[in-house]
């Protein structure tokens, strides 16, 4: 059996960060058993669907080369691979299932099915259809939504993290398949996608641990063959504890990691990290190495607690491995407006500065915005008009710019810190600085000369 897993997000919104850590690990999966990794988009939520926010979780994707074998971009077998391009495919399937009532049209208005939830509240019982419309419809009536006649009984499958589940479905009322509008409800178009591609493994988050007992209630009476197992990945918490909200937390965004300066293999590295325990004291990984050593019985059942610290240090650690001229040219894009010449003398003092790529604005941003000029006490312009003349005639690279500074530190009776300090401020405005012999390196002589000429 050769292994075929998939995701299937919605494009609701912008691309999510479950949405990447769930895509890791299929590809892991996929890649451990030289299987087939599919791209299917869910969207028949026809009114929240969007375009753009499809082609963000292709681009997303795409920055984390967590590449598919199948898609809506480049087709497959098991074509078309959008839900909402497979509508005739739910119907066949919700008609076969009517046809072998296993099904039934429900013509209960919401306001019935509110009262009917109300009394069971009233009388303190779990809610679950009451089978009117399989029993007794009322008569006259068009507009219909089509049920699913629950078998009851006992479900169970195995789940690679949690192993072996059992639910019991005479709790489970029977649900919606298709909605009074024709379209069908994830509950019904997912397992209908899954069983028809084939799928052998189902690896997606913890929030759908308990939709799993429908799916395959639905697998099995539609005669479809089960996906062997599933696995349910531990929910991403926000760094405060609580389920990650789009709106609250903007490390839901997956396109903010990239924003910032992220590194895609140190995000990668961290989200391996973030709900898997190798078991090692390891904690940088390769793709590769993380394709060796990943497995979903090391996989935590609690909830995962995003952690800022954490992957800042992994992505610190990526920055520094990268060679120079392949981080200059990362570096690139967040300063569009510096010379690659510039930007390449500045890797070595920013990289064990970094951790992750945007701070190389906040360092970088006096090249080009001149600060406004300092009031200086007397004592300090007299300090900045001696680094003017030690500096006028040196040759402006990094070290004779230090070993200058260095003697008008020590012929000026202060220490370096109160020397330095005003100079910083008046040559890029800032408390904090590269090393001031780059700071004044990168910025051409001239000008250099000139903010400090104007200070003094
Ligand atoms: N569209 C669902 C989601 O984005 C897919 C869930 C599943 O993997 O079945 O959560």
């Amino acid at each position: 059996m050769s292994v075929r897993v998939r995701i299937a997000p919605s494009p609701t919104g912008f691309a999510h960060l479950g949405t990447a850590s769930t895509a890791l690990y299929n590809v892991l999966f996929s890649r451990q058993n030289q299987g087939t990794f599919v791209l299917r988009i869910d969207d028949t939520d026809m009114e929240r669907n969007r375009p753009e926010y499809e082609a963000l979780i292709y681009d997303s994707l795409r920055w984390l080369d967590l590449g598919w074998d199948e898609g809506p971009d480049h087709g497959g077998p098991f074509a078309p691979y959008r839900q909402s391009e497979r509508l005739d495919i739910y119907k066949e399937e919700a008609a076969r299932l009517l046809k072998d009532e296993k099904a039934y049209r429900c013509y209960c208005t919401p306001e019935e099915l509110e009262a009917e939830r109300r009394e069971a509240q009233m009388q303190k019982r779990p809610y679950k259809y009451s089978r009117r419309c399989l029993t007794t419809p009322p008569p006259g009536r068009t507009v219909f939504a089509v049920r699913f006649k629950v078998p009851g009984g006992e479900v169970t499958f195995t789940d690679m993290v949690r192993g072996h589940m059992k639910f019991d479905a005479d709790l489970i009322g029977d649900f919606i398949i298709v909605k009074s509008d024709g379209y069908p409800t994830y509950q019904f178009a997912s397992p209908v996608d899954d069983a028809r591609m084939k799928m052998t493994h189902v690896i997606r988050g913890e929030e759908h641990l308990s939709n799993t007992p429908y799916q395959l209630m639905l697998i099995d009476a539609l005669g479809y063959e089960r996906p062997t197992a599933y696995a349910h990945m531990p929910l991403i918490l926000a760094a405060d504890g609580a389920k990650l909200s789009k709106r609250k937390h903007p490390e839901s965004n997956l396109m903010l990691f990239k924003e910032q300066g992220y590194l895609p293999e140190a995000l990668i590295n961290y989200l391996a990290l973030l709900g898997w325990n190798p078991g090692t004291e390891q904690e940088i990984f390769t793709f590769d190495e993380l394709v060796r050593t990943f497995s979903f019985d090391r996989v935590q059942h609690a909830g995962a607690r995003f952690d800022w610290e954490k992957l800042n240090w992994i992505n610190g650690e990526y920055i520094r491995k990268l060679d120079d001229d392949e981080l200059a040219s990362r570096l690139q894009p967040f300063v569009p407006n510096l010379d690659p010449a510039i930007i390449k003398r500045a890797v070595p003092p920013l990289k064990t500065r970094m951790h992750k790529l945007a701070q190389a604005v906040d360092y970088l941003d006096y090249l080009w915005t001149d600060p406004p000029p300092p009031a200086l006490d007397s004592a300090t312009a007299e300090r900045v008009r001696a680094a003017i003349n030690v500096l006028k005639d040196v040759a402006w690279e990094p070290e004779p710019i230090e070993a200058a500074l260095e003697k008008a530190v020590s012929e000026s009776g202060v220490g370096k810190g109160k020397f330095y300090t005003p100079l910083r401020d008046v040559l890029t405005g800032k408390k904090v600085s590269l090393p001031i012999h780059y700071a004044f390196a990168l910025l051409p002589k001239e000008k250099a000369l000139s903010r400090l000429e104007q200070a003094a």
